[in-house]
């Protein structure tokens, strides 16, 4: 039990944060959205997840990241993201690269 649950901290890196926002990006594709996924993390956690929900929800700003950093600043009653990284699948658009800049220093962004 106890290797069990090292070898799944172990594996929580960049490479499987990405992963999961690959899979975010997967359940955009299923849905006929444009496949872009998103997460949050903060001391090694994922916080927020985020997918493209533009046609389901028929809102514009409904992007990946806007939709994981809107999920990340709910949970840490905060719009003040530090000490976080946002994995992302694709490079952001005009819109989300504004919401990341307005970040403090202290928040990370990588794509894939
Ligand atoms: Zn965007």
């Amino acid at each position: 039990m106890e290797l069990l649950s090292l070898k799944k901290n172990a594996i929580k890196d960049s490479k499987w944060f990405m992963e999961q926002a690959y899979k975010e990006a997967l359940k955009a594709y299923r849905t006929n959205e444009v496949p872009i996924g998103a997460v949050i993390v903060k001391n090694g956690e994922i916080i927020a997840r985020g997918h493209n929900e533009k046609e389901l929800k028929q809102d514009a700003t409904l992007h990946a990241e806007i939709t994981a950093i809107r999920k990340a600043c709910k949970k840490l009653n905060s719009w003040r993201l530090n000490d976080c990284d946002m994995y992302v699948t694709l490079e952001p658009c005009p819109m989300c690269a504004g919401a990341l800049i307005s970040q403090d220093k202290d928040f990370i962004y990588r794509r894939a």
